[in-house]
């Protein structure tokens, strides 16, 4: 099974991610997290990654296109996948299309986080406090001032997909306000 999930920074995706990819036997990609790791491995890519992430802006759809279509031919995608935070733009979509044909695969559902922004902005600042109170480093997008600019940037580039798989039947809308575990049980629902 191939998933996407779709929303807004802070929406719960990630969180959503995690329990799916238990309960389905999947494996969550995440491309923030895949650059992360670059960026904490002092790699090229991470440096050229760093300051356009920190601004929260998009890296080019060439790296992170890449990035993925090596991943999923590992061992731990063969059950499938939960693509998280990809793709994010129209021409990301159309070759993540091309990338799974090539493998006789389709995407199964995409599931669109619907959420209220300014919420966003209170989840991101408990986000902050938990990670302090963890003793973790708080991530260096993690901010009200990126976070706003991460949300115009989903609105102006990411949210043009979700007509594309609109079109195709596959986008299903899930009320990402509520709490987790009723989350949870919506998207199960959608998969049955
Ligand atoms: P995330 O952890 O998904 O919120 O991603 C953090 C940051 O990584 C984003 O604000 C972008 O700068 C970058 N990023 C992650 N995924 C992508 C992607 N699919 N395309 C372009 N940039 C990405």
């Amino acid at each position: 099974m191939y998933l996407i999930v779709i929303g807004p920074p802070g929406a719960g995706k990630g969180t959503q991610a995690k329990i799916l990819e238990q309960e389905y036997g999947l494996k969550q990609l995440s491309t923030g997290d895949m650059l992360r790791a670059e960026i904490a491995g002092g790699t090229e890519l991470g440096k050229k990654a760093k300051a356009v992430m920190d601004a929260g802006n998009l890296v080019s759809d060439e790296i992170v296109v890449d990035m993925i279509s090596s991943r999923i031919e590992q061992p731990d995608c063969a059950k499938g996948v939960i693509f998280d935070g990809f793709p994010r733009t129209v021409d990301q979509a159309e070759a993540l299309d091309v990338m799974l044909a090539d493998k006789g695969k389709k995407i199964d559902a995409v599931i669109e986080f619907v959420v209220d922004e300014e919420a966003l902005v209170d989840r991101l600042r408990n986000r902050i406090q938990q990670t302090i109170d963890a003793g973790q480093p708080v991530r260096s997008d993690d901010n009200e001032e990126t976070l706003r600019n991460r949300l115009k940037v989903y609105r102006g580039q990411t949210a043009p997909i979700l007509p594309y798989y609109e079109s195709t039947g596959l986008l299903k809308k899930i009320d990402g306000m509520l709490p987790i575990d009723h989350v949870t049980q919506a998207i199960k629902a959608i998969l049955k």
